[in-house]
């Protein structure tokens, strides 16, 4: 986008400048060119009034003495393409070059006609003789004698259409590299001089240029031509003639010089610019490092296991403020979780497994195949002890045997305590015959064990075997439930395997 908006605004602000430069350099070149003329007419008339001064007695002198000065007249300056010697009757006295079909006979055009009569400096409009169809301009001075006596007028013809002062002098001026040109309109709007020397004499007032030009006016606009080219003009007046210079550039060039900036400027800024946009790719992947590592990590907490990263200090602060929050959200939580897990497999009285852990130890094992031994243990007129000592000393009771239960176990095996004042203990790899000598163990352990009160405790125990007498959980608990409930019967204060398969 930055790219974009750099690129649309300097095509903007390049092409009015461009435009606005154009049409001054226009200007100020018509207006030098304009300065030009105006002191080349000036030369040629001041060259024309020395030259009068040569031919003070034209009806008297020598016509051969008359044709070599004019020669000379004429080939001492560039200015004229012929010049001619006329005296105050208007007939021609000589002409260089020489034209014999001209000498000795009147002036015919209107121009010379004019110049005869007038006495005086004078410029003639552009004009087309009738016999050689020449484009003309004609400048003339009058001639006086000693005696201030008027003669006759030598005058100048400028060919516009043929190699003449004006193409010497502004010619290459045409050949511009940008398609540039200017061309000259008299006061009529006549083409005096084009580059396109075909259209010279063509009347050109219609365009919306010169037509400021034949309203007195100097400027520069952006027009359409007459061909509809769109254009950038500088005009001019010339003062000494009346004329117009007008000096124009197609507006396309302006494009094209700003097409050519733009491939410059896309040329140059396209490398910086991939090599930042790998810069701001690479700064952007790693200010995102962070986050989707915490968004990994929250994912992973859907699954159900959370492996919390090692906190590293991160340079951006909020990357590393919310980094540091979620993770230490999760541990919390995950301790949180711990305990709930803990709660629900213990029991709050003992710190023993609950019955909801020893049935789910119970089918575990069962589906392992592994033979193991469980050992019910009831604690004997437990009521008693509650009637008797209170509720909390039952309470004391219960963790005692729950302690002493659990002291004599390998860690391997499971106990818990099944509800009231009934355990369970899971002996693994254990036939029945061990699990009695460790029943027998922890019975006399606790017959023989100071208790919180001030009587002695005993505990039955029944045993049963899988899978030797049952393959189910239900079964199996049942059968080790029976011989408890037999050891209750026998007297209390045994053990009691179970001998016989339920059905
Ligand atoms: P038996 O020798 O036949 O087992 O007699 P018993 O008194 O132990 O049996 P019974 O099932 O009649 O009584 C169990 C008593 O255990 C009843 C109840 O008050 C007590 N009890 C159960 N749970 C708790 C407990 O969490 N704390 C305390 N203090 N007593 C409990
Ligand atoms: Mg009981
Ligand atoms: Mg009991």
């Amino acid at each position: 986008m930055t790219l974009t908006l750099m690129v649309i605004s300097s095509y903007t602000s390049q092409k009015q400048s461009l435009i606005d430069n154009t049409l001054s350099l226009n200007y100020a070149s018509a207006v030098q060119m304009s300065q030009t003329l105006d002191s080349l007419f000036y030369s040629m008339q001041e060259s024309l009034k020395y030259a009068a001064t040569y031919f003070p007695d034209m009806d008297n002198s020598n016509t051969k003495e008359l044709n070599s000065t004019l020669d000379l007249v004429r080939n001492s300056s560039n200015f004229f393409n012929s010049v001619s010697l006329v005296n105050k009757e208007g007939v021609i006295r000589s002409t260089s070059p020489y034209s014999q079909a001209s000498v000795g006979h009147h002036v015919s055009s209107n121009a010379a006609k004019e110049a005869v009569k007038l006495r005086a400096s004078y410029i003639s409009e552009a004009y087309q003789t009738p016999r050689t169809k020449r484009r003309i301009v004609f400048v003339s001075e009058p001639i006086f004698d000693s005696a201030g006596e008027y003669q006759g007028t030598i005058g100048g013809n400028i060919f516009l259409q043929e190699n003449n002062i004006l193409s010497l002098s502004f010619g290459s001026q045409l050949k511009t590299s940008n398609g540039s040109y200017f061309f000259i309109v008299d006061k009529k709007g006549t083409l005096l001089f084009h580059p396109n020397t075909n259209r010279i004499g063509e009347n050109v007032s219609k365009n919306e240029v010169v037509q400021k030009l034949l309203a007195n006016k100097n400027g520069k606009e952006q027009y359409k031509n007459l061909a509809g080219v769109d254009s950038l003009a500088g005009y001019y007046k010339v003062p000494s003639t009346d004329w117009g210079v007008v000096i124009v550039s197609p507006t396309q060039t302006v494009y094209d010089q700003l097409n050519h900036h733009i491939r410059m400027l896309l040329l140059y800024t396209s490398v910086p610019f991939l090599i930042l946009t790998l810069i701001v790719v690479r700064v952007a992947r790693k200010l995102a490092s962070p986050f989707a590592m915490l968004a990994d990590l929250v994912n992973q907490v859907d699954k159900g296991q959370v492996d919390l990263p090692v906190i590293k200090p991160h340079w951006n602060r909020e990357a590393d403020l919310l980094t540091r929050a979620v993770v230490g959200a999760l541990a919390n939580f995950r301790k949180q979780t711990n305990q709930l897990v803990y709660d629900a497999r213990t029991d709050v009285l003992t710190g023993m497994n609950n019955r909801r852990t020893f049935e789910e130890v119970i089918q575990e094992w069962i589906q392992d195949e592994a033979p193991f031994s469980i050992i019910v243990l009831d604690i004997d007129r437990f009521k008693s002890i509650n009637d008797t000592f209170g509720h909390h000393a039952g309470d004391e009771v219960l963790k005692h045997i729950a302690n002493i239960i659990q002291l004599s176990v390998r860690p391997e095996d499971v106990c818990a305590r099944f509800g009231g004042e009934e355990f369970v203990v899971l002996l693994r790899n254990s036939e029945s015959n061990v699990a009695f000598e460790i029943a027998e163990r922890i019975r006399i352990t606790v017959e023989e064990s100071i208790l919180p009160i001030d009587r002695s405790v005993t505990i039955s125990a029944g045993i049963a075997e899988y899978p030797k007498h049952s393959t189910t959980s239900t079964e199996l608990f049942h059968l080790a439930d029976n011989a408890l409930y037999q050891a209750k019967e026998e007297g209390r204060n045994r053990t009691v395997t179970i001998q016989s398969v339920i059905k």
